[in-house]
């Protein structure tokens, strides 16, 4: 019996469980797409990859793909470059609480100089990528969505 459990839980760790793995996420980005988990237990959204539902950890998850719109819940503007981002400041990392339910991490496409509190709240969709090379602990490239305002 202790034998048959060990098996199931390295069955529940192995790659079989995972529907979208970072690299899928940000292949999809490149294609233009959002990608996201639908939950089947509770029908929920789950973004970004996750082994389990965000909302009530069940392992039965689908991958799809989502609107891009959302509306941006919170940003910053980043004027001194960590590592790796010496050519990117200054730049506006934002949080979009998307159409579909969660929120996402990514840049907002707005000029570093003017913005203010008053893009909190607006409506933006997906209008491409960003890509960064980051510091020396990163695995060479990554991209992350942009965001543009469109209202
Ligand atoms: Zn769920």
């Amino acid at each position: 019996m202790v034998g048959k459990e060990q098996e199931e839980i390295e069955k529940e760790l192995s790659k079989e469980y995972v529907t979208l793995t970072y690299a899928d996420y940000e292949e999809g980005l490149k294609a233009g797409k959002l990608l996201g988990l639908k939950c089947a237990a509770c029908g929920g959204i789950t973004c970004h990859p996750m082994p389990v539902c965000q909302w009530c950890s069940d392992r039965r998850l689908e991958k799809i793909e989502l609107s891009g719109e959302g509306e941006v819940t919170t940003f910053t503007v980043i004027r001194v470059a960590s590592e790796g981002f010496e050519h990117d400041v200054p730049y506006i990392p934002c949080l979009v609480k998307t159409k579909e339910g969660p929120c996402v991490v990514g840049w907002l496409d707005f000029d570093a100089e003017s913005v203010s509190q008053d893009v909190i709240g607006k409506q933006v969709k997906m209008s491409g990528i960003h890509t960064y090379n980051g510091d020396k602990f990163f695995s060479g490239e990554h991209v992350c969505p942009v965001f543009k305002i469109t209202e």
